[in-house]
């Protein structure tokens, strides 16, 4: 198990280099949901040296966020890592699951996890800002990427994709603070392993508000893609890397926009958000 630990330290580090994901000098805040991922790159960064501190947004998912915070709080203390907390009630005057009723009641079908993942991204943008970070380090592994790429893929939304990759590359702003994801590169199943060897107190259950969702039925037929065919995960996010890249080429520089109603930056004339509770009445 020791080898399989050094190993796997060494390949986070090498993403890191390899691709200039972060520096020394810089303020680097990860942001943690509390489970094994965002835990493993707090953890990993600070070993390598890059002091830095985390960010959870309280998503208010009854005992399942309590216990994820009650996790990232125990593993910041024992680590000397700085903490900090955001209530997204506290931020929006909703929770997600609250925003989803209120969204769905006026019509429109959107999931759970398309709700919390924009008011999460607006977020943690705005926070990770104000606290003057010059990065965000998330902890999406290989197979999130590759899940996302056929997502994208399935629902005719590749343009969503394409500032991906193991930093977002296109989009350069002051406003938008550069996101990097350092286990882009590790496979989920690694990740766990690596979890369990260092005994980190985490939930390995999926979000309870996430069941049945498009996602998990996409990663186990990715899954099982893999076991007939391994390399299918690493070939199909190198595949879409390739291909966004020359389609990068073409995308004129300064893209961003600001959103006309909240001023957070956006690539339309209004944010996610804003768009999202523009719908419901008496929010943002
Ligand atoms: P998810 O969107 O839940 O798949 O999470 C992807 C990444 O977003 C995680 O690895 C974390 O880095 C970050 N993240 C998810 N949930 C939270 C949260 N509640 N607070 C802060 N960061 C989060
Ligand atoms: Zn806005």
């Amino acid at each position: 198990m020791k080898q399989f630990i050094y190993s796997f330290e060494n390949e986070v580090n090498a993403t890191i280099k390899k691709y200039k994901l972060l520096k020394k000098n810089e303020k680097t805040l990860v942001a943690c949901s509390g489970g094994k991922d965002s835990i493993t790159v707090l953890y990993i960064l600070n070993k390598l040296g890059y002091n830095p501190e985390a960010l959870i947004i309280d998503l208010h998912i009854g005992k399942y966020s309590d216990d994820n915070l009650k996790n990232l709080k125990q593993v910041c203390k024992e680590q000397g890592i700085k903490l900090h907390v955001v209530s997204i009630r506290k931020e929006f005057g909703c929770t997600p699951c609250y925003a989803k009723s209120l969204i769905n009641s006026k019509g429109m079908n959107l999931s759970s996890c398309s709700i919390c993942g924009i008011m999460k991204r607006y977020m943690l943008n705005k926070k990770a800002r104000e606290l003057g970070a010059n990065k965000i380090a998330t902890g999406h592994n290989l197979d999130d990427e590759a899940q996302t790429v056929l997502m994208n893929f399935f629902t005719c939304n590749v343009d969503a994709g394409l500032n991906t990759g193991p930093s977002t590359g296109v989009i350069k702003d002051k406003k938008f603070v550069q996101r990097v994801k350092p286990l882009f590169f590790s496979k989920e199943s690694d990740v766990r392993k690596y979890s369990e060897a260092m005994n980190f107190p985490v939930i390995y259950d999926n979000c309870p508000c996430s069941t049945g969702s498009f996602r998990h039925e996409i990663k186990d037929k990715i899954n099982q893609l893999e076991k007939d065919y391994p390399g299918t995960k690493i070939n199909l996010v190198e595949s879409f890397l390739k291909t966004v890249s020359e389609i990068r080429k073409n995308i004129p520089k300064g893209a961003l926009k600001i959103c006309k109603k909240c001023k957070e930056p956006t690539r339309n004339e209004k944010c996610s958000v804003c768009e999202l509770f523009g719908k419901i009445k008496g929010f943002k």
